[in-house]
This record gives structure tokens, C-alpha cells and sequence, in this order.
């Protein structure tokens, strides 16, 4: 907890070195605040913007002691701290989003556990935890659906999906033999997701919901408005608000949603949480006044929250792989607002940047 607002030339401490932790970094560095990567990686994206580097393994606590105590506030970038890392730089510095957090979305059985005894619906699911429970699943949810390992698993990662012409020996046999789920297969409309800030009073403030768009399993494209009701993007906005009170959160949550089609009595199903800034929010960084990574750092910082409000309409665009190759034709495009993450290896599926096209508000 930071009772006063962190002075200008303080230091933000930041768990991992990827691209968000880039942005945030960037986003500190405009308030005149400094931030200190801790990174496993040498070389880590994160680094180039940051004043402080600390590169070592999450598991080494006593460069985790070491880091924690050099720095105001700890908070990550990335969910998949180990949470006896987290909780150990909690000894040494106020910690942002609690731990508890982390915890939930680290296991999607939890979270599914959490969300639902919180009555926020999810896609049905059955625990799996050897071979003869994924034909049992199949039995009792029908065969359309997502073997997802329970841990480690974004971007579809860690994910089989099956279906009615997949034999459940395939299944069996693609089986990584990890404690999974098995989830039932949405028919959903379309995607949204709902970002927001919450600070340490608990006052909160939404983005509008993007429109999120899909491919291999991984965000392409973020569109907002999202052309759905303003009812539709209130619900969004309330689950989302009843997670962050539960979890008594501080910075930015955000949370994805199934919107499905017609009448129903769940419109909305939540896909997964992430307690960090979040893909599906980028282009909030150009289309507000402050955008996400600034509302995370002034939450956390014990700053005031900026505005969620956006001027413009807005698209973003993902720079996955050898879209990458594309960058100079980007950059000449008029109206393509660039933003690249300083990736040396572009890689098949490797976020390698966005880009954000903004149109006027109607
Ligand atoms: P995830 O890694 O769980 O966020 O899944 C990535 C994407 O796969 C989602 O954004 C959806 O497009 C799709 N997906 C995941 N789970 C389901 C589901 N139960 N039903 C339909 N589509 C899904």
C-alpha cells in the first residue's frame, strides 16, 4: 500500500522484460519516474528504456531482495512470476497487483473456481488429470471443445482443440499428461474485453470495451468502438469491477469476454483475466489522452488516475512474425501510428509490434 503518491524520480521495479514492460517503462519515464527491469532474458526488450537491469533467474531470492529493495513499487508485467518470487519482493517493497491475483490467473482452474463462486459465468469445463478423464469429458460435454493445460498457457499456448470428427485416441495421444481443463466451445459473436484501472482508495475507471479479433489462437486486431450495446459493454464493465473488488486489485485488470448472439440469460462469458496491462488495450495509446500503461503506473504509484476517456475511434493492429518485414511501408503510410518493440530475432508467432490507426469520432 503507498499511502502518498510516489515523488517524480522515484523507481517503478517491474517483473519481466517484454514488450509491455517496455511500454509501462516508457510510460513511467514521461512522469519522471525511473523503473528497474528484473529479467531472466538478457537482451530483454524491456531493458533499452529502463535506467535499472536486473537479469536473473525468478528463483534467485536474493536478487530478488536485492532488486525489491532498490526500488518504491514492485509490480509485473506478466502473470507468470512464480508467486514465491512476488511474494518475496513484498518483504522489501509495496507489491501492485496483489498476489493473490497473480495466484488466480497463473491456473486456469482457479480462476475459473473463483469467477464462478462470484456468479460471473464461464464456458463449461471439466478438470482433467489423466487420459480416461478427457474421454469422460468428451461424454458429458460433447466432443467441440479446448484441451488447455492449466498452467503457462496464453496466446493458445499449451491448448488442443478438438471436435466431433477428432477421435478421442488423438486426443489422448496429443495429451501433454499436465493437469488440464477441458472446456466446452463457445459459439460466441464476437469478442470483447474490458480494461481497467482501480487505485488504492479502490476507485475505478473503465476503458470502452474493444472488439477483439483472433487468429492462430493470438489477438490480431483491436477495434474501438466495438459496435456492441452500451448494456453489453455495462456488463462487461461490472463483472470486471467485481473481480477487481474481490481482489481488492490496484493497477490495471483486464478481463475477456465471449459476447454471444440473441437473447440470452449470459450474454457475456469470461474467457481469462490478466492482472496487467493487456494486449487488447493498445490502442489506448493513441486514441486517449492517457492511456493504459500511464493509468497502471499512476495506480500504482499512488497517482491520481488519468482519463480513460478516447477522442478518436481507433484500430489496432498486431505486428506478429514476418509482418514484421513490413515496417518500412507501415511507417510511410499516412495515419499508421507505429510502435515497435526493439525485438532482434523476429520469429514465427513472436509479437514484434502494433499499429494503431485512429479515426474520428462520430
Ligand atoms: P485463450 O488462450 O484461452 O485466451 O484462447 C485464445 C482464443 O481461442 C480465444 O480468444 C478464442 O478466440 C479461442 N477460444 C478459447 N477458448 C474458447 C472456447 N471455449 N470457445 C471458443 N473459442 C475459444
Amino acid at each position: 500500500m503507498i499511502n502518498n503518491p510516489l515523488p517524480p524520480g522515484s523507481t517503478i521495479g517491474i517483473f519481466g522484460g517484454g514488450q509491455l514492460g517496455r511500454m509501462l517503462a516508457i510510460a513511467a519515464a514521461r512522469l519522471g519516474l525511473k523503473s528497474h527491469i528484473f529479467s531472466p532474458q538478457h537482451g530483454s526488450p524491456a531493458f533499452e528504456v529502463a535506467s535499472h537491469q536486473t537479469v536473473a533467474p525468478y528463483a534467485n531470492l536474493e536478487a530478488v531482495k536485492e532488486f525489491a529493495s532498490a526500488v518504491d513499487v514492485v509490480t509485473v508485467e506478466f502473470e507468470n512470476i512464480p508467486l514465491d518470487t512476488y511474494e518475496h519482493a513484498a518483504k522489501f517493497a509495496p507489491i501492485a497487483p496483489p498476489p493473490t491475483a497473480l495466484a488466480i490467473s497463473q491456473d486456469r482452474l482457479a480462476e475459473k473456481k473463483f469467477l464462478t463462486s462470484h456468479n460471473i459465468p464461464v464456458a463449461p469445463y471439466l478438470e482433467i488429470n489423466k487420459e480416461t478423464d478427457i474421454v469422460s469429458a468428451i461424454y458429458k460435454l460433447g466432443p467441440d471443445g479446448i484441451l488447455k493445460t492449466r498452467l503457462l498457457g496464453y496466446d493458445g499456448k499449451g491448448q488442443i482443440r478438438l471436435g466431433a470428427n477428432i477421435d478421442p485416441d488423438a486426443a489422448i495421444k496429443a495429451y501433454s499428461g499436465e493437469p488440464s481443463i477441458f472446456e466446452k466451445l463457445v459459439p460466441f459473436k464476437l469478442e470483447i474485453s474490458c480494461i481497467a484501472v482501480r487505485d488504492y482508495q479502490g476507485n475505478i475507471v473503465f476503458y470502452d470495451c474493444p472488439r477483439n479479433e483472433h487468429r492462430n489462437q493470438m489477438l490480431a486486431e483491436s477495434h474501438v468502438p466495438a459496435g456492441v450495446s452500451e448494456d453489453l459493454e455495462k456488463l462487461a464493465q461490472a463483472y470486471t469491477a467485481k473481480i477487481a473488488e474481490k481482489l481488492n486489485y490496484v493497477g490495471v485488470i483486464a478481463v475477456e469476454f465471449f459476447a454471444l448472439a440473441g437473447a440470452t440469460e449470459t450474454p457475456l462469458i469470461v474467457n481469462e483475466m490478466a492482472p496487467r496491462v493487456h494486449n487488447s488495450g493498445h490502442w489506448t495509446m493513441d486514441a486517449c489522452h492517457f492511456d493504459q500503461f500511464e493509468n497502471h503506473i499512476r495506480a500504482i504509484a499512488g497517482w491520481p488516475l488519468g482519463s480513460t476517456k478516447r477522442h478518436s475511434n481507433g484500430m489496432m493492429v498486431n505486428l506478429v512474425g514476418h509482418d514484421m518485414d513490413r515496417w518500412e511501408e507501415v511507417a510511410s503510410s499516412e495515419g499508421a501510428i507505429l510502435h515497435l518493440y526493439g525485438k532482434t530475432e523476429t520469429r514465427a508467432g513472436r509479437k514484434m509490434g502494433h499499429v494503431n490507426y485512429l479515426y474520428e469520432k462520430e
